[in-house]
């Protein structure tokens, strides 16, 4: 409105200044056209013969009502009729009479004296003969020009300022019918109130008969339009978040380790597996190229490998400076948004171990069973040979005989007992077993051989020491690690259990004086048919399942199982039971 105000006054200064301009030319012509005429009448007049004192003087009050002045002079400038004024005798006047003689007629602007303002003179010769020259003068006084000048402006400049405050009155009335209600939807838009009220707001407006009513209109239909769209959006939104959580979260709980990258093998996926597994630190993540991530030159290639070949690829390789293995499956994505490829890794060395586990146990068990059967067979075929006739050499022959197969029983004995407790089949008894007196039974059966290797038995620590255990098993436990520490232990050693029971936790403790375990076999000794010395220890009588046995019971009975080992000076088998 101060814009329409400021230009529409503008617009009226310049039409005033136009008008004022066009109005003095038009006074100028109106006045020129008027003295002319009124000359030509009195030189009417005055060739009729009129006496030129009553002529001059009846027209020189119409003259001067008009603030015009009339003059009848002649060459010399002197007035011919008796007037009331003063003829200036200037020269510029002059000039004007000497025109009008000399032409018959002459209209000049002229300064009657220096310094006053402009005045137009006419001049019109009305000489009756050569003898008597009489010009009429007519001086226009700038006055007379202005009087009617003024009074047009003044009109004019009224008109104006009439229609300039009712045009600022009109505008204000229609700028406040259409920019109110605007300028409230737009402060109450802006101020993001609420969609009911927003709705309420633009519902108001849209019940005018006017374009603001309709613009109110449509811009209600967009709003509930743009609120149902927002609604749908977010709620696609909460959809997709929840499902990229969940997938997320099934990701990062898979042990296997998942890597995601893009064609140019920028990681766009990873989860904690991958993390784990490839031993990717974390300041490496989304964005980053996987030769950053993983640094094995194996598992780039089998990656890029993939990715020409768009084929499934996979690998098999050892974790640098460790044991693990780990199975790399590369699959291809060629097409789509996310192409790139998957990289699925997956820890193998458990399945490894346990695969070496069940091969060291099938060549175990054939070797174990082979070499009593072949001893056997040859006593047998000997035997058979003739031997038989000879009653001493067939005794000694059927001896052997009966020491394999009583071996083989042992063996398999052993072995399904082991079979019996790995699986759980193994029937346990649990009851509370006084530990004293089934170390001391387990001792008393060893002490023929003791004695004849000269080992000496000992039984020490606590002499009142109950757990709750199977009576069996722990009589096997404390057998089978008694039955060891004889065997490796020389004339002259000996062989301690002893028996520790503190507030914490109770435990049997199996030490000898004899060969020790070499520190880095200690970890195998557990394993079936491990042995550490395979022929002496087969000499011995050891099927190499003693220790496996004694550590699946021990699990069995939630006791544990570990050793300690001086090579050259003795072992220390500790069983350890928490469940007291
Ligand atoms: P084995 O029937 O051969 O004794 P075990 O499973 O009982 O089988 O023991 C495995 C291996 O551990 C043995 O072959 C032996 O070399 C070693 N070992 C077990 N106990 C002792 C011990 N007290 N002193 C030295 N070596 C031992």
């Amino acid at each position: 409105m101060g814009l329409y105000a400021a230009l529409s006054l503008l617009a009226l200064i310049g039409l005033l200044v136009a008008l004022n301009a066009g109005q003095s030319a038009a006074a100028v012509a109106h006045h020129t056209r008027e003295i002319h005429h009124r000359l030509g009448m009195i030189r009417d007049e005055l060739a009729a013969g009129k006496d030129p004192n009553s002529v001059l003087r009846g027209w020189q009050q119409t003259f001067q009502r008009e603030g015009q002045e009339l003059w009848l002079v002649d060459q010399n400038f002197e007035s011919l009729t008796i007037s009331e004024g003063e003829l200036p005798h200037e020269i510029t006047l002059q000039s004007v009479i000497q025109s009008a003689i000399r032409s018959g007629e002459s209209m000049q602007r002229i300064h009657i004296h220096r310094g006053d303002p402009e005045v137009f003179a006419f001049g019109l010769d009305v000489s009756a003969d050569e003898a008597h020259v009489r010009v009429l003068l007519a001086l226009i006084k700038p006055e007379a020009l202005q009087e009617n000048q003024k009074l047009i402006t003044s009109a004019a400049m009224q008109a104006a300022i009439s229609t300039w405050i009712i045009g600022i009155l009109c505008v204000a009335f229609v700028t406040a019918g259409i920019v109110e209600p605007l300028r409230a939807m737009s402060l109450n838009l802006d101020q993001a109130i609420g969609k009911a009220q927003r709705e309420d707001m633009l519902l108001t407006i849209a019940d005018r008969h006017d374009e603001l009513g309709q613009v109110a209109t449509s811009l209600y239909r967009l709003e509930e339009e743009r609120e149902n769209r927002i609604e749908k959006l977010e709620a696609a939104e909460r959809e997709s978040r929840s499902s990229s959580a969940l997938l997320s979260a099934v990701l990062d709980s898979m042990i296997e380790g998942v890597v995601a990258i893009d064609r140019e093998q920028r990681i766009v996926f990873l989860n904690t597996g991958a993390r784990r597994l490839l031993g990717i630190s974390s300041v490496i993540g989304i964005g980053h190229r996987v030769y950053e991530a993983v640094r094995v030159p194996a598992f780039l290639d089998t990656v890029q490998d993939a990715m020409k070949s768009k084929k499934m690829e996979t690998l098999e390789y050892r974790k640098p400076g460790e044991q693990t293995h780990l199975v790399l499956v590369v699959i291809p994505i060629s097409t789509g948004p996310h192409a790139g490829a998957v990289a699925v890794v997956r820890d193998v060395s458990e399945m490894r171990r346990l695969e070496a586990m069940r091969r060291d146990f099938v060549s175990g068990v054939s070797h174990e069973l082979k070499t009593p059967l072949t001893v056997i067979q040859a006593c047998t075929d000997t035997l058979l040979g003739g031997a038989l006739s000879d009653p001493t050499a067939a005794e000694r022959f059927l001896k052997q005989i009966e020491e394999q197969s009583e071996r083989l029983l042992q063996l398999i004995l052993g072995m399904l007992q082991l079979a019996r407790v790995e699986s759980g089949q193994q029937v346990l008894h649990i009851e509370p077993v006084d530990v004293v007196t089934v170390a001391d039974d387990v001792l008393r059966g060893f002490r023929t051989v003791a004695d004849t290797k000269s080992v000496q038995l000992f039984l020490t620590g606590t002499n009142d020491m109950t757990i709750i255990a199977d009576d069996q098993a722990l009589q096997t436990i404390i057998s089978n690690l008694v039955d060891n520490a004889l065997k490796h232990t020389k004339a002259g050693g000996g062989v301690t259990v002893e028996l520790i029971a503190d507030q914490f936790s109770k435990a049997i403790v199996v030490r000898d004086t004899g060969t020790g375990i070499r520190q880095e076999l200690l970890g195998r000794i557990f394993e079936r048919f491990y042995r550490v010395d395979r022929d002496r220890s087969r000499d011995r009588g050891g099927s190499g399942l003693g220790l496996a046995i004694v550590k699946h019971l021990c699990q069995a009975l939630g006791a544990t199982v570990s050793v300690k080992s001086e090579f050259g000076h003795g072992s220390e088998f500790r069983v350890q039971f928490s469940r007291t």
